[in-house]
Order: structure tokens, then sequence, then C-alpha cells
């Protein structure tokens, strides 16, 4: 089992895409994978990571390598977070799975969901119950993409309670008996994150999308024997500066909501990885999107953080930003 309050990154370095090989794009990220090493050319340092994965790596390594032996840590109650961190365009959305639509090369979500239904059906002497919701966070606003409703009144409101600890009511939580069941719910939720906004590139790229699946455990023979887990599967928003994505009414503001939930949560991060700051503090209420985790970063839980970048030279500014933002968080 990892140790609880555990963080690992891993890095995965996309292919360039056909538009950046007409353009004559140059590549200039090298993986030295023996070493777990990533070096960009012209910059100084060598990164070094829990993970590297370069660009010829496939879905099923990240998700064998990286995203399996963490699962595990659910069925011993502890919850479960993984992060798609990095700039519009370096490939958060196909490494996590987040709009699948029935693809054969499946990424992170689909893959964990089969794996998580794959031991309940193996696992004769528990009970298991499973519920699944899915929102997204756009300047610090929370909307349930599960709701029959149109998304202007699909505004959840997070509490927080000495008892239950954060929390948010009316949140459509499904219950769910299969994988299957599973994923027509992400493609449902993924379709309506999509369609949501008249500007929907636009919105999903500056939004975080969290898919949750809530697994309560009870043994069969002894009723006293029970857990509770989560997994939280994020598509965060774009990294980059708001003035890159080239977005007309970008507003000021808005710039400042989507880099603040970035922001604090690699102080969040940061500061668990920090064996000196364990009992310290942590700054989860600096943004709804380190509330709404909190119960799941740190304390009794897992986190991977899966790095995105691009090869290419023309992105060397926000790839170099990307590194160092996982540096930080190892
Ligand atoms: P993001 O969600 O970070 O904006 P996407 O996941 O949408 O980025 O990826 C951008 C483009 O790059 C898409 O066309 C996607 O299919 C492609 N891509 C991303 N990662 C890979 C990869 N590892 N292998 C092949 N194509 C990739
Ligand atoms: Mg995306």
């Amino acid at each position: 089992m990892t140790d609880p309050c555990s963080v690992k990154v891993a890095v995965r370095v996309r292919p360039l895409v056909p538009h950046e090989i007409s353009k004559g794009c140059k590549e200039i990220v090298e993986v030295i994978p023996e070493n777990n090493q990533l070096l960009v050319r012209s910059a100084e340092k060598a990164f070094t990571f829990n993970y590297v994965l370069g660009t010829d790596s496939a879905q099923e390594e990240l998700y064998e390598k990286c995203v399996a032996p963490l699962l595990k840590n659910l069925f011993e109650g502890l919850n479960v977070t993984i992060f798609a961190y990095g700039q519009t365009g370096s490939g958060k959305t196909h490494s996590m799975g987040t709009s699948y639509n029935g693809d054969e090369n499946p990424g992170v979500i689909p893959r964990a969901i089969q794996d998580i239904f794959d031991h309940i059906k193996d696992t004769f002497s528990v009970d298991y119950t499973v519920t699944t919701s899915f929102t997204e966070l756009y300047r610090e606003v929370l909307y349930d993409l599960l709701s029959n409703r149109p998304k202007e009144q699909s505004i959840l409101e997070l509490r927080e309670d000495v008892t239950k600890g954060v929390y948010i009511p009316n949140i459509t939580e499904l219950p769910v008996e299969s994988a299957k069941e599973v994923l027509d719910i992400l493609m449902r939720g993924s379709t309506g994150r999509a369609t949501g906004s008249t500007n929907m590139n636009a919105q999903s790229s500056r939004s975080h999308s969290i898919f949750t699946v809530n697994i309560a455990m009870q043994h069969k023979l002894d009723k006293s024997q029970n857990k509770t887990a989560k997994l939280h599967l994020v598509d965060l928003a774009g990294s980059e500066r708001p003035k890159k994505t080239g977005a007309q009414g970008t507003t000021f503001k808005e710039g400042v909501d989507i880099n603040k939930g970035l922001f604090v949560l690699g102080n969040v991060i940061s500061a668990l990885g920090d064996e000196k700051l364990q009992n310290g503090f942590i700054p989860y209420r600096d943004s709804n999107l380190t509330r709404l985790l909190k119960d799941s970063l740190g304390g009794n839980s897992v986190t991977l953080m899966i790095a995105c970048v691009s090869p290419a030279d023309y992105n060397y500014e926000e790839t170099m930003s990307t590194l160092r933002y996982a540096d930080r968080a190892r």
C-alpha cells in the first residue's frame, strides 16, 4: 500500500500534432526513462519525477504504471485524487479520458472504472455501494454536470460543517452497478460540459472538471467492518496565462479566478509534500477547487499529478512553467 498522504508526479510528453509537423515545429523535450528524467533543450536543469512518459507512451502504459497501483488504496478506505495539469492542447483530456466516447484506446477514467468494477465482482465478502457525480468549476462557480436542468440552474454550493466537513447540498449523485453505467454517465456529463456554453472551447479549457466515484464498503458477515473511499479524477483548466488563449472577452477577473485554483492547488500540494509542514497550515480554504477536494488531498489520501507537456519549440515557456509547477509538487 502507498503511504497515506503521498503525492506522486508523472510527466507525459505528447507527440507533435499534425499541424505542428506541417509548420515545421521542432521537438525540444527529451526523456531519459532510466533516470526518470526530462530535459528541455536550452534549459540548464534536468527535471526528475516519479514517472516520465515520452512521446511514444501508450495510454495503457500511463494507466498501468502510474494509476493502477494507486487504486488499490481505495479498497483500504483511502481517497485517491488524480489531476491532469498543463497548458491547453498539452494532452490533459486525452490522458484522463474525460471526453470518452466509446474510443478503443481510452485514457485513465474508463480504465479506472473498469478495474474498480472488476475488483468488486471478484470480492464476494463485501457489499459495495457505488455512486458517481460530475462537476465543473468555472470562475469559482461549481456546476452539476449531471443535473437535468439548464446550466444556469445547476449551480451548486460548497458548504462546510464541523462534523460533515465539506459537503455539497443537492449534488446529483447517481447510484451505479456496472462500469458501463458509469461510462454512460461520463459521456452524458462531458457532452453537457461541451455544449453548456455558447463559447464551448474557451470555457472547457478554462474550467476544471471533476469526475468522482464514491465507494462504500461493508463486510457481509461483520457489519462493523465498513469503509468509504472517494476517487476524484480531475481535468484541470489550462495552465497558460490567459492572454495566450487569445479568447475574446477575457476579463482580468476571469484570469485571476482561474489561476487562483491552480495557484492554490500548487501551494496545497507543495505544503503536503513538505514534511516539515505536515502538521502546519495547508491553505485549502483559499480556492473552491481545494475546498472541494479538501478531504481527498493530504490526510487519508493519495494523489497523482499527471503534468502534460507539448514537445514543440514554440511552447517552450509554457512547458517550463508546467515542469516548474510539477517539480514543486513532487
Ligand atoms: P488538453 O485537454 O490539454 O487541452 P487534449 O487532450 O485535447 O489537450 O490534446 C490536444 C491534442 O493532442 C488532441 O488532438 C489530442 O488527441 C492530441 N494528443 C494529446 N496527447 C496525445 C498523445 N499522448 N498521443 C497522441 N495524441 C495526443
Ligand atoms: Mg482538455
